[in-house]
């Protein structure tokens, strides 16, 4: 009888090991391609990694109502005004590495308020994880860790601009420090609401006691200085 029952279970189990085995055949096969693509194919994938909307992006327009996501922090303005608040540059320098190719300046992907994602508050610049974050802006950093959606956030603040760096993997600054323009604030990522290894860069302009708005980055640096591979659908 024992025997019996042994066997009764080995063949009941057998079939949901089998369709374990598959599925975590499948996982593996998918992760092993993508990254083996050729180039050719690898935008649309793409696409399909940053196709999930970052609502955390649209969600903080600077009116610190009670509509903020679980876990997210508002960053309020610091009042913080020092020497070198000029906002220019790119937040990372070339050579960046992305997926198995290297590009010999930043690429540019969704772009702010995007026509394919038309409530980004932000340029994003698709790259592995691990490539320095560079301020584009001397000041004071007024955020340096993780911010809900946001990932790992770095703020640095000068005369009332912002400068937001999100979805990196590790800091190397802290609150209250200040820091020169091209500082390295800490590594690229995929944290928070991000589906791809890029970098989030926005800039928000306090306008009033309790408002600030988010201006268009590309209006801060110039167009030879990275490679538009274009946004999702
Ligand atoms: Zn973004």
């Amino acid at each position: 009888m024992k025997g019996f029952v042994r066997f009764s279970i080995a063949l009941m189990t057998a079939p949901l090991l089998c369709g374990a085995a598959l599925v975590v055949g499948y996982v593996m096969l998918v992760v092993l391609t993508i990254p083996q693509l050729p180039t050719w194919a690898q935008p649309g994938v793409e696409q399909w990694l940053f196709d999930i909307p970052q609502f955390a992006e649209s969600s903080d327009n600077g009116s610190y109502g009670n509509s903020l996501p679980s876990g997210m922090s508002a960053v309020p303005f610091d009042g913080y005004v020092g020497p070198g608040s000029e906002i220019y540059g790119l937040p990372m320098i070339g050579p960046i590495q992305h997926w198995s190719d290297w590009y010999d300046k930043p690429l540019l992907g969704c772009m702010f308020q995007d026509p394919h994602y038309r409530s980004h508050t932000g340029a994003d610049f698709p790259v592995n994880e691990g490539t320095p974050i560079h301020t584009t802006i001397s000041g004071k950093v007024v955020w340096a860790g993780s911010n809900g959606p946001w990932g790992i956030l770095v703020v640095v603040e000068n005369n009332g601009y912002q400068v937001w760096l999100a979805h990196l993997s590790s800091v190397q600054v802290v609150e209250g420090q200040i820091l020169n323009y091209g500082d390295v604030v800490g590594l690229s990522g995929n944290t928070g609401n991000s589906t791809g290894a890029h970098l989030h860069y926005g800039i928000r302009q306090k306008t009033g006691e309790q408002s600030a708005v988010w201006l268009n980055p590309l209006n801060f640096f110039s167009a030879d200085e990275y490679i538009n591979i274009g946004c999702s659908d």
